[in-house]
């Protein structure tokens, strides 16, 4: 499915960060699971896959008061936040290929992210690609709705002076697919991370119709050009 979008040149590329620009969500999802089995709570990973992934924080909590009537305490997250932080500064690493698509991009491009400014600002200095992100990070705390919700990436799109139908957003996940589409962008899909490799994920991505689906971040430059 990778195959030029047909439509003017892209003049913003809006990265999410996990799993796209880093492949932090197999980290994520294990302290996750670890997480709710200390609070009693026992998921399969296919199950917290599904139900959380791309999700911030404050949505994880909501989803997790309303449908499985569990109440993470601040302890618990804080907990959790500090044992993530520690295995991605050990573990993380950038996702194959995403410095030199980058460094192909013939336009701007910025990160938007349902993660907390401090741990996308970390994700990206660990990896070694904070520079080129620096005073172009957008977190959902500075927004109401998180993803799937379309408020992030109109937020960062209208801070960096863009139209919704000037932007490109590459997404690897469900929600934020879904976001893109709300928001009235162009969007890639992106299945070369680490936990995307199902074809569970794969179809359900498809489903969702992006504008295109690639799994080598090389394929994206030509993509965002048209
Ligand atoms: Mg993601």
């Amino acid at each position: 499915m990778s195959k030029p979008l047909g439509h003017a040149p892209t003049a913003l590329v809006i990265f999410d960060c996990d799993g796209v620009l880093v492949d932090s969500e197999p980290i994520a999802l294990r302290l996750l699971i670890e997480t709710l089995a200390a609070a009693g709570l026992g998921l399969e990973p296919d199950e917290v896959h599904t139900r959380f992934l791309g999700r911030s924080l404050a949505t994880t909590r909501e989803i997790l008061a309303a449908d499985y009537g569990l109440t993470l305490g601040e302890d618990a997250l804080a907990g959790m936040r500090h044992r993530l932080y520690a295995a991605f500064r050990a573990e993380l690493r950038p996702i194959p290929h995403i410095a030199e698509a980058l460094d192909a991009l013939s336009c701007p491009f910025c990160v938007a992210s349902s993660s907390q400014p401090e741990r996308i600002e970390l994700s990206l200095t660990v990896t070694g690609l904070w520079p080129r992100f620096a005073g172009r990070a957008f977190s959902a705390t500075m927004v109401a709705r998180g993803k799937p919700a379309p408020d992030l990436f109109l937020h960062a799109a209208a801070s960096l002076g863009y139209t919704p139908g000037a932007c490109l957003v590459v997404e690897d996940s469900p929600a934020g697919v879904t976001a893109a589409r709300s928001a009235g962008m162009r969007v890639v899909a992106f299945t070369g991370g680490s936990h995307a490799t199902s074809d569970c994920h794969r179809a359900g991505i498809a489903a969702l119709e992006p504008d295109a689906i690639i799994d080598d971040m090389r394929d994206l430059p030509e993509l965002a050009a048209g």
